[in-house]
């Protein structure tokens, strides 16, 4: 083996015993196992899959990833929420004062959030999916209201959101005028969310 010619100023460094810019992604209390370069870690802490969501009933303060809280809701909160199938249509309600409704997946958990907001001239209704604003994800969804032989029907894509909606909606709502309400003021609707392989592809 060749020795170098300035043998007595070697200093012994072991550099790879502790990496110190190596550090766990701040989700790790949220299920993700990443361990990540200190340069590269907002980058993957933009797009990681178990950034916190935050459980969208008003009383309950849980916080965990997408995946976290759809066992959360599901053992927690079964009589809270709707479930649906995907593809299929179904009828849902939004009293007076409701300004949402959860609805999960029957086929993988996954939470959406239906919300209604009061505008001038109407109800603004929107679905969320509850996941992290970095997820990629959408879902085509419609809307359908009857009155009498008038018919409104709304298609949009979900937005990602983690957690509940507060205050006016952010973007991509639609609208359903107060004629559509019901004599009682209840909205009416029938929802649909899509969840094929060719929806939701970029
Ligand atoms: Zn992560
Ligand atoms: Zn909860």
């Amino acid at each position: 083996m060749p020795i170098s010619g300035n043998e007595g100023d070697t200093v012994c460094v072991d550099t790879e015993i502790s990496d110190p810019v190596r550090a766990p992604c701040r989700n790790a209390q949220y299920g993700c196992t990443e361990i990540v370069d200190y340069t590269k870690r907002k980058e993957h802490e933009d797009v990681c899959l178990c950034s916190p969501c935050a459980c969208p009933l008003r009383k309950c303060h849980f916080i965990g990833s997408s995946t976290q809280l759809s066992e959360h809701f599901s053992s927690k909160h079964w009589d809270s929420g709707r479930r649906f199938q995907y593809n299929s249509p179904l009828p849902v309600t939004l009293n007076k004062n409701e300004a949402c409704l959860v609805l999960q997946a029957e086929k993988d958990g996954i939470l959406f959030l239906l919300s209604k907001g009061t505008e001038s001239i109407g109800h603004t209704v929107m679905i969320t999916c509850i996941s992290p604003s970095s997820s990629k994800e959408q879902y085509l969804y419609d809307i359908v209201s009857e009155r009498g032989n008038s018919c409104l029907r709304l298609k949009s894509y979900t937005n990602n959101y983690p957690g509940r909606i507060e205050g006016s909606p952010p973007v991509d709502f639609l609208l359903v005028p107060y004629g559509f309400l019901n004599s009682t003021g209840k909205l009416d609707l029938e929802m649909c969310i899509w969840n094929s392989t060719d929806i939701g592809a970029d």
